[in-house]
Formats: C-alpha cells, sequence, structure tokens
C-alpha cells in the first residue's frame, strides 16, 4: 500500500494515516517550503506513527526534520500523535486559540469534557443505558495526549521557510476549527470534506450556535478565489464553491425534514426527533445524530420557529394542538 501521494506541488506529499476507529483515514500533509511542515498528525496507534514515518521517509525526509505541526483542530485523529512528533523534532505546534486549551491540557480536562458530554446526552433525551454504553471519552483517550502548543488568532500570519501561512479561523466543526492558506493551498481539516458533511453539533460540547457558526465559515471560504481544497480526510475538493452549496443545501433539507417531523404537534425530545431522522441509531452515531439534531433545532429557536419546554420541542405553529 502506498502511503504517500505526492500532489501536484512536487514538494507537498499527503500520507494517509489510519484509522480504523472513526471516520476512516486521515491526512497529514508534509509540505517542504525549506524548512518542513506538517498539517495534522493522525491518531496516536504504533500504526499510524510507522505510517506516518513511512510516509515522510518515502518524501525524502525524516520525521526527526519536523520544525513546525500545525493542527486544524483539536480532534484526536488530527493532533492524537502530535506529542510524539514534537517529542523526536521539537517542532513546534500550532493551534487556533479556541480549540488550544483541550489540546494543551488534553489529560487533564478528560473528566470535565467526559461530564460535559453526559449533561448534554442527558438534556437531549438520550436514555441512560445508552449514554453509559457510550463513554466514548474513555475508550478513545489512547489516542491522544497533551501536547504543548501555540494559539493561533484569525488572519495570523506564520512565517514558514520562504513561504507565509495564513490563518482562517473557520468554527462550526469545532470552535477552533482553523483553515491553512499557504499560496493557493487550503488546508481544511474537517472544515469541509469531499464525500460526506462533517459533524455540526456533537463534536464540541463547550460552545453552543454551531451550526450558525458552520454556515458563515463556509461563506468565507466561498469568497476565496483559485484556491485547491485540501481536506482532513478523502481526496482533494475539486470544486470548492460547488462543494459548498451541496453542504448548504444539504443542512436545508435536514432542517426542513425536522419541521415536517414536528408538524404532527406532538412534542418530543433532541434524541427522538433523531431516531425519526436517522433511523435507529446505533453506537456513537447516537451522539452524533443527536448533536446534529441540536444544531439545527437551535436555530430554528432562535428564528422562533419551535419552542422548547422541559428539553422537549415542538412546532410554534402547532402551539396548543397537544
Ligand atoms: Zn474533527
Ligand atoms: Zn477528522
Amino acid at each position: 500500500m502506498t502511503h504517500y501521494l505526492s500532489l501536484s506541488t512536487p514538494k507537498l506529499f499527503r500520507i494517509r494515516v489510519p484509522n480504523p476507529y472513526f471516520e476512516k483515514d486521515n491526512n497529514a500533509y508534509l509540505l517542504d517550503v525549506s524548512e518542513l511542515i506538517l498539517i495534522d498528525t493522525g491518531i496516536d496507534t504504533p500504526e499510524a506513527l510507522s505510517s506516518l514515518r513511512a510516509g515522510v521517509e518515502a518524501s525524502d525526509h525524516q520525521l526527526e526534520e519536523i520544525s513546525k505541526i500545525f493542527l486544524t483542530h483539536k480532534h484526536l485523529d488530527h493532533f492524537g500523535l502530535a506529542h510524539r512528533i514534537a517529542e523526536v523534532s521539537r517542532a513546534k505546534v500550532y493551534i487556533h486559540q479556541d480549540d488550544h486549551l483541550d489540546v494543551e491540557r488534553f489529560d487533564e480536562r478528560h473528566d470535565t469534557i467526559n461530564n460535559l458530554y453526559e449533561q448534554k446526552m442527558r438534556e437531549w433525551g438520550i436514555p441512560q443505558n445508552l449514554i453509559d454504553m457510550l463513554s466514548m471519552r474513555s475508550r478513545l483517550i489512547e489516542l491522544g495526549r497533551s501536547v504543548s502548543a501555540i494559539s493561533l488568532r484569525d488572519d495570523e500570519r506564520i512565517s514558514v521557510g520562504v513561504s507565509e501561512l495564513r490563518v482562517i479561523h473557520t468554527p462550526g466543526h469545532t470552535q477552533g476549527s482553523a483553515c491553512f492558506l499557504l499560496g493557493d493551498l487550503l488546508f481544511a481539516g474537517d472544515h469541509m470534506l469531499p464525500t460526506y458533511t462533517p459533524n455540526i453539533g456533537a463534536t464540541e460540547v463547550t460552545s453552543n450556535g454551531m451550526l450558525r457558526k458552520y454556515r458563515a465559515s463556509l461563506h468565507k471560504i466561498e469568497e476565496l478565489n483559485s484556491i485547491r481544497v485540501l481536506p482532513g480526510h478523502g481526496d482533494e475538493i475539486l470544486n470548492p464553491r460547488e462543494r459548498i452549496q451541496e453542504i448548504l443545501i444539504h443542512h436545508k433539507g435536514r432542517e426542513d425534514r425536522i419541521l415536517e417531523i414536528l408538524s404532527d404537534g406532538r412534542t418530543r425530545s433532541v434524541f427522538e426527533i433523531a431516531q425519526e431522522l436517522f433511523g435507529n441509531l446505533r453506537e456513537h452515531h447516537v451522539l452524533l445524530g443527536s448533536g446534529e439534531v441540536h444544531a439545527h433545532l437551535e436555530g430554528l429557536l432562535d428564528e422562533k420557529r419551535v419552542h422548547v419546554r422541559d428539553n422537549l420541542y415542538f412546532l410554534v405553529a402547532a402551539k396548543g394542538l397537544h
């Protein structure tokens, strides 16, 4: 199996890092711009580390030469290996300030984050036995470690070798998600993906209004001209503007379906709506699906199209029918 792909720019390499746990393989991008930089790392497993090492060596370099690591966001599959690479290379690690704490204090914050998740899941009406079964974070904690990192701000420019990397803050998937622009290359992390839409609402428990922020962040990318979009999973997005429209239409369709489900006038929890929308949810999809529905309901609440009482949602138009 090829571990890397040399993209059209000869000094850019995409390294596929295996991830059998969630979201499939990750892309780590290696750039030789008279210094060696890495965008995202993959999870912390021996297999992921050896794939990353093999990919770097296939591009005639060594892991030890990497001088800067840029992380698109705080998820394990994007930062998990950062501590190991930083240890052997002494590379500086960068992440947007809004995701900084969760990465730099990942180990210590585990319990706090886990409690926040459980609280959210209870509010969403997920049955306790499913919440207990999930205990996702405790299973996944092995896939990453705290790493000390430098905080980035929106529009900050970091010099990398002969070039400059621009930070574009794109909150939505997480509060501190950022894309990195280097020449015409946009490293998009999970902000835009080629074949499925990134989860909005379930993978960020410390901020609200993620869908509204996400839409605004998509428009921010729409304004950039002639860019090549390189995502955190899958292949290059060949027509970014078209993809943005597809994602916006997808979200609109989902919102319409939620309103349709509520149109019978009954009150429902977030979880009940998610079950009707997605069918019988299993494993971590219980959390992802419910979070996604909640993100839509937040928007509909803002627009005063739905109401909520005791964590049960109902259509404004159907008020008084139940
Ligand atoms: Zn992610
Ligand atoms: Zn991801």
